[in-house]
């Protein structure tokens, strides 16, 4: 058995994979350990929908990257355009002010790269067209920049990614958690593992954030976030955060932010491995922008249609952890019920129905305050502006007049029966904070240089997001930075 690496990747998601392709791409040799078995290999990538948000400029740039470029429904399709200024202007949407980050910037620029060079080593694509477009005068009109996801979702991209590897004449050990970095005269040399330790000349983190790991999230998101399910792997324990602090990396980010979105109230606590891969999102819910959220007090906390659910949904998880007990109802009447996504239709969708909307409130176990959230129905309904066409393509500026919170698009009266509410809770996806890394991928020191022979990726680096998601961005993210990292390790080794 080989007992020297060129450089040894730590974890198997889509970060770690990129940065262990690229590694071969320039002949080392690399090693990948991944802490979970086979079964879970590819963390939290293998449980994404493989949607990725990348800058292009029409039909022409996503051609290209299809599996299928001779789909009939091509010809009827509006993809749209997504420059880098609109990717700028989604980012920079939610940083509170702060202009874009250096990470931020990178993320951009080389974003249509990465989906090229992910496609350029085997890993396809298909348009979303049931989730991001709507059709619209005999076409499938996208909206919200967010166009392709990977073949087979991320459990696809996952097991593309290992192909390509595996193909460079890679190698990947399962069972075999990082525990801690071997240094010598000042320089990373290995890991040493729980099987045993593995001699490196460069070692690169691609292990995750720290959304698993109940106590970190409560320090450093806050607290109550103890008790937040967890939407993907439970391995994300924040393993390579702990690994490099010790060896004094810089913190980096917003150790405050997390994605976090809607979900079923009884979604199991982590990344239901009990499902079949393409099962495993069904517990989200985030259709919210075609009704109204209530929480236990049967108050409307969030203007549910604020802008696209892309833009959106990543936030509203957060919300719900806030609101009393982390839990709301997500209200529909029959009339928006085709459009509801299938995971409102998925067998273990939990919800009420009841013909009457007094009736469905009365059976709202945990709703408080039914007076409260029968008003706020009411006063809802009577403010909805009829006068502007609903339109879900686009932010049709169908909202609400005079309420306090408004509900800004798609507002639509609750007044058909069957009625239904779906209970949620908040999902945490992945944490914001990380650490720092140079162009090379280097993981920075707190005195600002480079800790020689480490590298990072993945949820692993801060300063990419802060407070608030453009959905799709984290794979992009990961591809970014991966390769970055990986050729940046291939060259110190
Ligand atoms: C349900 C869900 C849906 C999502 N959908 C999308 C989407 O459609 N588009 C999008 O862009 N993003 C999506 N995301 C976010 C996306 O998953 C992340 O941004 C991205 O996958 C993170 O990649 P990563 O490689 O950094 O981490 P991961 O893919 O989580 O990989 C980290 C790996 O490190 C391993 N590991 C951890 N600790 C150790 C250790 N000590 N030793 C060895 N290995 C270790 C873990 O087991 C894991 O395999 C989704 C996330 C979830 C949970």
């Amino acid at each position: 058995m080989q007992t020297e690496w060129d450089i040894v990747v730590i974890g198997s998601g889509n970060a770690a994979m990129s940065a262990a392709i690229a590694g071969r791409e320039q002949g080392r040799s690399v090693l990948v350990i991944e802490k979970a078995g086979p079964d879970l290999a590819g963390g939290n990538t293998a449980y994404t929908a493989g949607a990725m948000r990348f800058v292009y400029d029409g039909a022409d740039d996503l051609v290209p990257l299809l599996e299928d470029p001779t789909d009939p429904r091509l010809p009827h399709t509006d993809f749209g355009a997504y420059p880098a200024e609109r990717f700028a202007a989604d980012l920079l949407g939610f940083n509170d002010g702060r202009p874009l980050s250096r990470e931020q910037r990178t993320l951009i620029a080389e974003s249509y790269d990465a989906v090229r060079w992910l496609a350029s080593r085997g890993v396809k694509f298909e348009p979303i067209y049931s989730r991001q477009s709507f059709e619209k005068d005999g076409r499938h009109v996208f909206w919200g920049g967010l166009t392709l996801a990977t073949r087979g979702e991320g459990h696809g991209l996952a097991e593309a990614e290992r192909a390509a590897f595996a193909g460079l004449g890679g190698e990947i050990r399962y069972d075999c958690a990082a525990e801690d970095l071997i240094v010598e005269d000042g320089r990373v040399r290995g890991v040493r593992t729980s099987a045993g330790a593995i001699r490196a000349r460069a070692v690169v983190l691609g292990c995750g954030g720290f959304e698993a790991n109940a106590a970190m999230r409560a320090e450093f998101i806050g607290p109550g976030w103890e008790e937040a399910k967890v939407r993907g792997t439970p391995h994300n324990q924040g393993d390579g955060l702990a690994m490099a602090f010790r060896l004094g990396a810089r913190r980096h980010g917003f150790y405050g932010g997390c994605h976090a979105t809607p979900m079923d109230l009884f979604t199991p606590p982590y990344g239901n491995l009990d499902l079949p891969h393409l099962e495993r999102k069904h517990y989200r819910k985030i259709c919210y922008f075609l009704g109204v959220m209530l929480n236990a007090d049967g108050e409307r906390f969030v203007d549910e249609g604020r802008d696209f659910r892309n833009y959106t949904y990543a936030q509203f998880g957060r919300a719900i952890m806030e609101q009393p007990g982390h839990v709301a109802w997500q209200i529909f009447d029959a009339s928006v019920d085709p459009l509801l996504y299938s995971e409102y239709r998925f067998h273990d969708a939990h919800f009420v129905e009841a013909d009457t909307l007094d009736a469905l409130i009365d059976r709202l176990d945990g709703l408080t305050d039914k007076a409260q959230a029968r008003a706020t129905i009411a006063a809802f309904n009577d403010a909805v502006d009829e006068s502007v066409p609903f339109d879900p393509t686009v932010k049709d500026g169908r909202g609400t007049r005079g309420l306090a919170l408004p509900k800004s698009n798609w507002a639509r009266r609750i007044e058909t029966g069957p009625f239904k509410a779906y209970p949620v809770t908040g999902g945490i996806t992945f944490t914001y904070g990380g650490v720092e890394v140079d162009e090379d991928g280097a993981v920075l020191h707190e005195s600002g240089t480079p800790i020689p022979g480490l590298y990072a990726c993945g949820e692993m680096v801060g300063g990419v997001f802060f407070n608030g998601y453009p959905g799709g961005s984290g794979l992009t993210s990961g591809v970014v930075f991966g390769r970055r990292a990986g050729n940046g390790a291939a060259r110190a080794a």
